[in-house]
């Protein structure tokens, strides 16, 4: 799969080739206020299917299982676009509403429904977990 994507303001692009290893949506209050919305998908891929045009800057934290989130977006226009975890080095998860098709994206799972805002309807056919 050739996949290719953007920032809101364009200075960060990138293409991907290669299909995606994983995918997911997330509910968690983490994500909630990075995201300013009910919830995250991404797509995650292997780093080395990925090429990055442009310079991200970045905000580490870290999450319930104790590994470090690298989460990375546009200095100019804050897009979020990519997220790297220490448990899982070489990948690289990918902010779905980034690319310029996102079409053939359906979430494998749905995380942290236990945080879920009540207005933030979820697809009941895709499994969900409460936490992680
Ligand atoms: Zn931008
Ligand atoms: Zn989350």
């Amino acid at each position: 799969m050739k996949l290719s994507g953007a920032c809101h303001c364009g200075e960060i692009s990138y293409t991907v080739d290669g299909e995606p290893v994983r995918s997911g949506q997330c509910h968690c209050n983490a994500c909630r206020r990075i995201t300013g919305t009910g919830h995250n998908v991404q797509a995650f891929f292997k780093a080395d299917n990925v090429n990055i045009n442009g310079t991200t800057k970045t905000h580490d934290s870290v999450s319930d299982a104790g590994n470090v989130r690298t989460r990375h977006f546009c200095p100019t226009c804050g897009s979020r676009l990519f997220s790297e975890n220490s448990k899982a080095p070489g990948g690289i998860g990918i902010a779905v509403g980034s690319f310029d098709d996102s079409s053939w994206f359906k979430p494998d799972v749905i995380l942290y429904t236990s945080e879920r805002p009540v207005w933030d309807v979820c697809d009941d056919t895709i499994p969900t977990h409460d936490k992680m």
